[in-house]
Parts: structure tokens; sequence; C-alpha cells
């Protein structure tokens, strides 16, 4: 029996966890998403022979919850481990990164776990949600390409970054005001370099502190890739956020120029540039989600759970859980 009648808007990781996990529990949900398939900001940029990761890089996992999915993810061949060589770069010095953690990646693609959630779910694609209204105790939602939406919803859920969150729905709950009002986030301008040969530097990944860049990465050492030699390079947030404005010629320059410093010549290769206009940031306290039964409204998102790919997924699994009876 059908229990409640729920719109998702958003398909990155938040919102597909939510959904599967109303769907196990007996509701029926509907995603709404502005971009052409499912997966967010853990997403893969395709040329006619290249791909690259240029949102999420890698994910961990620590909790019991979230390794359990990641452990039906590897069994499904849509995730494995990743195991680059990663140094640092810090005052002109390079060392050798440290540490235990296990660094999954989606395979062929970053995007591919989120497309195996999204399987057997309805989702609308090319919808970007622009007004909300409630009428006779359902939601009613607007699309920018298509107009109204006539179908109503018992519950709305939003699970897109707090500043899309705030812009939309702000005006219905004083809370979602103040919290998605404080969620921090921040751009980050991603460069994608394809080769013709592999570039010989001494590292596969490498954190990068005190300069422009924060994150290089070279996207073919992830399993299962092919096509050209493809390598991802992302500005830290803080200069991102101060350039967001900035046209992509200057900025390619300026990242060019750091990643040259640090010994990826990216003279010869093909350059793109892809600007996140909220990539990364979380409110201070981790809510986990938010909730509000008198309208019937809730978020969920990375920006409410510390960050991250598996503070998105927890996100939505928590709030869906708030639905079971
Ligand atoms: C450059 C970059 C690097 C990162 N690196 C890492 C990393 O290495 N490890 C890690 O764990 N995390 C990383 N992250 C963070 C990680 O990608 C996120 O934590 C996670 O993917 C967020 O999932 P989400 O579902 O909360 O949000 P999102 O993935 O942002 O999903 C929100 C969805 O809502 C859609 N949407 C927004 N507004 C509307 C609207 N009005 N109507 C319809 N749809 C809408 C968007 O198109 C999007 O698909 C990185 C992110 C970026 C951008």
């Amino acid at each position: 029996m059908i229990k409640k009648t729920i719109a998702i808007v958003g398909t990155g990781l938040a919102g597909l966890s939510c959904a599967v996990r109303l769907k196990e529990l007996g509701h029926h949900v509907e995603l709404f998403e502005k971009s052409r398939g499912a997966a967010g900001r853990m997403s893969t940029k395709r040329g006619e022979d290249w791909t690259a990761d240029h949102g999420a890089q890698y994910f961990t996992a620590r909790d019991p919850l979230f390794i359990e999915q990641v452990k039906t993810w590897l069994a499904e061949q849509v995730v494995a481990l990743w195991t680059p060589e990663i140094k640092v770069f810090e005052a002109n010095q390079w060392t050798t990164f440290q540490s235990q953690d296990l660094r999954y990646v989606g395979t062929p693609a970053m995007n591919t776990p989120a497309k195996q959630l999204a399987k057997g779910l309805v989702l609308h694609a090319s919808q970007t949600i622009d007004a909300l209204s409630q009428k006779d105790g359902q939601w009613f939602l607007h699309s920018a390409e298509t107009g109204d939406i006539a179908q109503g919803f018992d519950d709305l859920i939003l699970a897109i970054p707090g500043p899309q969150a705030f812009t939309l729905a702000q005006h219905l709950d004083p809370n979602i005001q103040a919290i998605a009002g404080q969620s921090n986030m921040k751009g980050c301008w991603t460069l994608m370099a394809r080769f013709e040969h592999q570039p010989k530097v001494s590292f596969e990944a490498a954190f990068v502190n005190q300069e422009i860049i924060s994150w290089v990465a070279r996207n073919s050492s992830k399993p299962l890739r092919t096509g050209l030699e493809s390598w991802t390079i992302q500005a830290n947030p803080l200069w991102s956020q101060e350039f967001i404005e900035l046209n992509k010629e200057d900025v390619t320059e300026r990242i060019l120029a750091c990643a040259k410093k640090l010994g990826l010549d990216c003279a010869e290769a093909e350059i793109s540039v892809h600007r996140w206009r909220y990539a990364s940031g979380a409110t201070t306290a981790a809510l986990g989600f938010y909730t509000n039964p008198t309208l019937q409204l809730s978020l969920c998102g990375d920006w409410l759970n510390g960050g991250r790919v598996e503070g998105a997924w927890l996100s939505g699994y928590h709030l869906a859980n708030q639905f079971a009876e």
C-alpha cells in the first residue's frame, strides 16, 4: 500500500539515498533534477575520447551504514578502491602523504554509483524547480523549463545545496532561512587537462597547501578509465570563491602557472574549465537533516552533515527514516 506521495528536488547522493530508502518504506517518490541526469557533484565530464571526474574525487566510508552501502556497490562493480601514490606540496617541499584511509571511486566513472541508485526511481530530468506552493495540504512545484507540474505531493524534500535551498524556501520557514543562510558553501574552479602521453611527475595525486591549487589527480590512474591521459586540477576553495566571477581565460592562466610550479606542465595539453558555484562547505553544527512536520517540508544534503559524499548519503538516508511508521 502506498503511504505518502513525496517529491524530492535534487538527485545528488543525498536525494538519491533518501529516495531509495523512502521507496523501501513504501512511499511513492518522484525526483526532480535540473541537469540531464543524476549524480550532482559526484559527476564526470566526457569528451569524444576522454573522461574526467570533475567534482568529488574519491570518497571514504566510516559510518557502518555507509560501509554497507559501499559493500553493495563493490559487489555490483560500480565502485572500486583507488590507491594512488599521493604526495603533499607545502612551502615548496614535497612529502609523501601517509594515511590508512581507504579511498573509493565510482567505476568506470565517478557518477556510476549515483546512476545505480537512480535505477528504478521516477526521475524527471531537465526540470529546474524555481517556485513552490502549497494548496489543500499538497505541495506543487513549478519548473523553469515546463511550467506548473500538475501533480501535488504530500511532502516535499529539498536535496540541494544550502544557498539554493535558501533561495527556494527561505520565505516558507524562518528555520530554513536561518539554517540554509549559514551553509558556508564555497565555489571551486576545476581544470581538466588531456595529454597525448603521461606527464613525467612523481605523483598520481597531490594535496597542495598554500597555493592557488589545492588538489591534483591523474584521473587515468583510477580503475577502468579509458581514453586520453586525463588529469583533474582543483583550485582551493578560498581562492575559487574570491575569483568566482573571473573569466575562464584568466582562471586557466593562473591555475596552469601554479600547476607548472608543481611540475605538471600543461603547455601541450587540451584544457577545459568548470566552475562549481557551490562546491564545498557545511553548517558549523552538523544537523544531519532538517524537517518541518507542520509544513511537511524537509532538507537534506552534504552541507547539513559535514560536507562530502558520505555525509550526503547519510543525510538523505536518516531523513527518509523519519518517514517510517
Ligand atoms: C570540486 C569538488 C570536489 C569534491 N571532492 C570531494 C571528495 O574528494 N570527496 C568527497 O567525499 N566529497 C567531495 N566533494 C563533495 C561531494 O561531491 C558532495 O559532498 C556530494 O556529492 C553532495 O551531494 P548532495 O546530494 O548533497 O548535493 P549535490 O550533489 O550538489 O546534488 C544536488 C542536486 O540538486 C540539483 N539541483 C539544485 N538546484 C535545483 C533546482 N532548483 N531544481 C532541480 N534540481 C536542482 C543539482 O543539479 C544537483 O544534481 C567535492 C565536490 C566538488 C564540487
